[in-house]
């Protein structure tokens, strides 16, 4: 029987970055992954195919809307190929998945193929094609990830009532889209087929979309994506579901209580992710679930059996690729004897529409909750001549500052390219940076991420310079 410093069960971003680290740090390690595949939903149906095709959208969307203005003429008619789109999508994520089993191998850890299930807590029974093996190890991460989740009066047939997965791979564009949630994912995906030439309306049981978000994102998200004239039916409870040949009708009731009606030909249900704990067999090393099946795990993401850790998706906390690395590379630190800490308020969230919605600390209204003291520094994209030279004037950026310290409390943005200027947000927070030493820094000119300067210029004495 092979045996192990640590075996990781589930190879997503959590599962493979624990194993790197753990093999970096000398330790003995397995990696167990049920699919052919190693990369988890992130890499083969979640964050890498998911902005290949919003790439390829945008490109789409740029030549036919915006390449005339530009001085760009095209001669014929520009058409979509929806197969070469999809094709291309799979290469990238073929491209990366092959990328973590070069990684595997650089650093020595030995995969396994196969349904990882607990023998007991020290010894992993897998199921492979080929047969059974068990493995021993001294200390088992769990890292399997989860699964899309729907409502119990909904039946997801794959093929016209779909999740993000299937969504990832339509062999047509919709003719009319209903996405069920105004979350990131419902976001993102009906904003591909919209592009493509899809109508789509949202449909959201809360009254805004990207509820988790600070109030102001969501509302000019909002106005820019109705712009695109996506439809929104928001305070909107969905009560059905059903599918009739090639349309589907999804039934729901305003706020008032009326019955409204919405026929399209493709339903996206994206109303969230569950844990994913299937074939596990958890109870035969008497690792605990809690109430919403998630791994119950302590602030060093121990279980209640002292060698078993879990992290990632499958644990409590933001469902995100980087927040699961994160937590791979402390669990594997922690087994090394070191003492490695995670912030997760620095933990960033991103909607990779167009304007990129992108955040990282406290909201508004968390701060406004929370009785805290705080100033605002707001400056729009419109005004940065960066944003006028690519035509993406859309957007602003939000900074919230402590009323007595000036430290930076959140930072809050949408625009052309938020996802990677948040990371300066990031970095200031975690150096606990005042907005006056944001406002202090050089910003390369012309640039987006003036704006942050600007922001927090704003944030300190109403001093931004270009509005
Ligand atoms: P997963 O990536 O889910 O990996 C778990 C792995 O464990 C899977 O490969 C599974 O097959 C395997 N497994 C499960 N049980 C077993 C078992 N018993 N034996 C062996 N193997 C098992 N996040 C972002 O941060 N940015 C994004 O842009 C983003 N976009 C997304 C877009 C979509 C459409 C979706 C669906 C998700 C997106 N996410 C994004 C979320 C991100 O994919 C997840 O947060 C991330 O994959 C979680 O990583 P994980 O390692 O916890 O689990």
């Amino acid at each position: 029987m092979n045996q192990y410093d640590v075996a990781i069960i589930g190879s997503g971003p959590g599962g493979y970055v624990a194993a790197i680290r753990c093999a970096q740090l000398g330790m003995k390690t397995a990696i167990i992954e049920k699919y052919t595949t190693l990369g988890g939903t992130c890499l083969n149906v979640g964050c890498i195919p998911s902005k290949a095709l919003l790439d390829s959208s945008h490109h789409y969307e740029d030549a036919v809307k915006h390449f005339e203005e530009h001085g760009i003429e095209i001669p014929g008619e520009i058409k979509v190929n929806l197969e070469q789109m999809i094709a291309r999508k799979q290469g990238v994520v073929d491209q990366t998945t092959k990328g973590i089993e070069f990684l595997m191998g650089k650093n020595k850890i030995d995969v396994y193929h196969g349904i990882g299930s607990f023998k007991d807590a020290t010894h992993v029974i897998i199921a492979k094609e080929d047969g059974e093996e068990t493995i021993e190890a001294k200390n088992i991460i769990i890292a399997t990830g989860s699964k899309p989740s729907s409502l119990p009066f909904i039946e997801i047939d794959k093929e016209r009532v779909i999740t993000s997965t299937e969504a990832l791979k339509l062999k047509e564009v919709p003719k009319h889209l209903i996405v069920i949630g105004g979350g990131v994912i419902g976001l993102e995906l009906g904003q591909v087929y919209k592009r493509l030439g899809a109508d789509v309306t949202v449909v959201e049981y809360m009254d805004r979309i990207i509820p988790g978000m600070d109030g102001a994102l969501s509302k000019e998200l909002t106005k820019v994506m109705k712009k695109q004239k996506v439809k929104f039916n928001l305070s909107h409870k969905v009560k059905s579901v059903e599918r009739k040949g090639d349309e589907v009708i999804v039934k729901a009731d305003d706020k008032k209580g009326n019955e409204v009606t919405i026929t399209g030909d493709y339903c996206l249900v994206s109303v969230g992710r569950k844990p994913y704990t299937d074939g596990l067999n958890a109870e035969a090393a008497g690792v605990k679930l809690d109430d919403r099946g998630r791994v119950e795990v302590n602030e060093h993401l121990q279980t209640n059996v002292s060698n078993i850790y879990a992290i990632g998706d499958v644990v409590k906390g933001a469902m995100l690729a980087h927040k699961a690395e994160e937590e791979g590379t402390m669990v594997a630190e922690l087994l090394a004897g070191q003492k490695p800490h995670i912030d997760y308020n620095l933990i960033p969230g991103v909607v990779y529409t167009w304007p990129e919605v992108a955040a990282v600390g406290k909201t508004e209204e968390q701060l406004k909750e929370e009785g805290v003291e705080y100033k605002t520094g707001q400056f729009p994209m419109r005004a940065l001549g960066r944003a006028r030279a690519s035509m993406d004037i859309d957007g602003f950026v939000k900074i919230l500052a402590d009323k007595n310290t000036d430290e930076v409390l959140g930072i809050h943005m949408i625009g052309a390219r938020c996802a990677d200027l948040i990371a300066e947000g990031v970095t200031a927070m975690e150096f606990r940076a005042s907005a006056e030493d944001i406002s202090r820094m050089s910003h390369a000119h012309p640039t987006f991420a003036e704006a942050v300067k600007e922001a927090a210029l704003a944030a300190t004495d109403d001093r931004a310079l270009h509005v």
